[in-house]
């Protein structure tokens, strides 16, 4: 170093060139952030020379140092993710991935223009949500059919247009929290309405609500208790009671499905989750689900019943606040469709194919990934049985088989492996269970295991 290393350090328009040759920084990040981040690295090395400390002042170790910086700032943008946590819906990492069809289906709505309210039969002005409605009638033989933007807006809305100003009965063991602060009290109080407990948390009957109905009832609301059981000494009002209820006294009955189905899924030897049509069928006025649980599709609420309450619902001016845009009606529309050939379904819409695996199938992935990956004398990998959930509020309490690859290693934590899988160039996010990295096949696409295998050996490579 010369005499005065102040001297020696680049100048920004100097890194600022060398960052523009060939398969240089530029062509990774913007030159505005480019300058800041050089800017910040100089100024880091002027205060370590100031502190007499040593530092390389070499035009590439600058460049690196900035590359990495910007890097660090784009590592929480929205990417694509590995889920090994083994549960296909999980709502941090997305929830239900789109078919092909339905990300077709969003290029062609959203890259140009489409008839999302725009009737092309009489070049008039058209119904948003139309056609998802139409195949919904077809599935599920619901009068009429609305879409919003999550199943929290459809309950919202379904409670403050049928019940502003009066009162809901619910059963005290339906007063339930779904992760993400979805509470029904709270729900209920949002939407207008005053909440009225009916019964006790392990047993409500009928004659419960019966006898709680007064003038200022307006809604009898049925909450599928998603994520959790009362098990024991338990009774509730069936459907078809509170349907009973209903209609005696002229009040329309609502029912939050949560994730609900459009099949039944025990032919696939899944747990049985309640379907739409059941409710349907039992008299429910009002349906409820999420578009982006077990349905498979992208986050939507969707409310299904009799037109008379649908109706209501959709001139409400919060269905104006609520409506979805034309991605997720596309999404929406084109994961119905599917539903339409059921002989296909658990191959076309990825959270059922995911679902629907065996454990055989499993294993055998897991061998495979097991094999792939580099020998390391510190390292091993192991295929274990296990069980998990399917999560997103379905099937809440059936354990559903699962193969898992188990990581450990002498030469690190679980905790260190797990963060080099996150901070790899896919992220790759597993659970620590007992001091190993578990690797759970559940929620991984076949397609997806020689990258995975891959993205595993490189956060190991350096575990020796
Ligand atoms: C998941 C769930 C909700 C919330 O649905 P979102 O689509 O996440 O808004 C509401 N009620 C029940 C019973 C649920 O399972």
């Amino acid at each position: 170093m010369s005499t005065n290393p102040f001297a020696e350090i680049p100048s920004v328009d100097a890194l600022l060139e060398a960052a523009a040759a060939p398969g240089g920084l530029l062509e990774r990040f913007p030159r505005s952030r480019l300058k800041a981040a050089f800017n910040a690295e100089l100024d880091g090395l002027r205060n370590a020379i100031r502190r007499n400390e040593s530092c390389d002042l070499h035009i590439e170790w600058i460049l690196q140092a900035a590359a990495r910086r910007l890097e660090a700032d784009d590592r929480d943008r929205m990417r694509r993710v590995i889920n090994a946590t083994g549960i296909p819906l999980h709502t941090n990492l997305g929830r239900a991935p789109l078919s092909c069809e339905a990300l077709e289906a969003v290029r062609d709505a959203a890259s140009g223009y489409a008839n999302l309210e725009y009737d092309i039969d009489s070049g008039k002005r058209g119904r948003r949500g139309h056609a998802v409605e139409t195949i919904l009638r077809r599935l599920t033989g619901c009068e009429a059919a609305l879409t919003v933007n999550n199943n929290a807006a459809a309950v919202m809305l379904a409670v403050n247009t049928l019940a502003a100003d009066g009162e809901v009965l619910t059963s005290r063991g339906e007063l339930v929290e779904i992760g993400g602060s979805f509470r029904i009290p709270d729900v209920i109080a949002t939407s207008k309405a005053q909440l009225r407990e009916v019964g006790t948390t392990n047993r409500t009957r009928a004659a419960d609500f019966e006898s709680a109905v007064t003038p200022q009832t307006r809604l009898l609301l049925k909450v599928h208790p998603s994520n959790y059981r009362i098990e024991g000494f338990t009774e509730s009002a069936t459907r078809e009671q509170l349907v009973d209820v209903g209609r005696r006294h002229g009040l329309p009955v609502v029912e939050d499905l949560g994730s609900g189905s459009l099949i039944d899924l025990s032919r696939f030897e899944l747990p049985a989750e309640p379907t739409v049509q059941d409710a349907l069928q039992a008299g429910v006025d009002v349906v409820t689900i999420s578009g982006d649980k077990l349905l498979g599709g992208p986050q939507a609420g969707i409310a299904l019943g009799k037109s008379e309450f649908i109706a209501r619902m959709r001139k409400n001016p919060l269905f104006r606040a609520l409506r979805p845009d034309k991605m997720t009606l596309a999404a929406l529309e084109a994961t119905l469709a599917l539903y339409e050939r059921p002989d296909e379904i658990a191959a076309r819409v990825p959270v059922l194919t995911l679902l629907v695996a065996t454990s055989d199938e499993l294993r055998t992935r897991a061998d495979r990934l097991r094999k792939a990956l580099r020998s390391n004398s510190t390292v091993t990998a192991t295929v274990a049985d296990s069980e998990g959930f399917s999560g997103g509020g379905a099937m809440p309490m059936e354990r559903i088989p699962t193969v898992v690859v188990e990581i450990e290693s002498s030469a690190m934590s679980a905790q260190d492996i797990a963060r080099r899988l996150r901070m790899g160039r896919i992220p790759v996010i597993a659970r620590i269970r007992d001091d190993r990295v578990v690797i759970d096949l559940r929620a991984i696409f076949e397609n997806d295991l020689p990258l995975l295998a891959e993205l595993i050996n490189e956060a190991l490579e350096c575990v020796t």
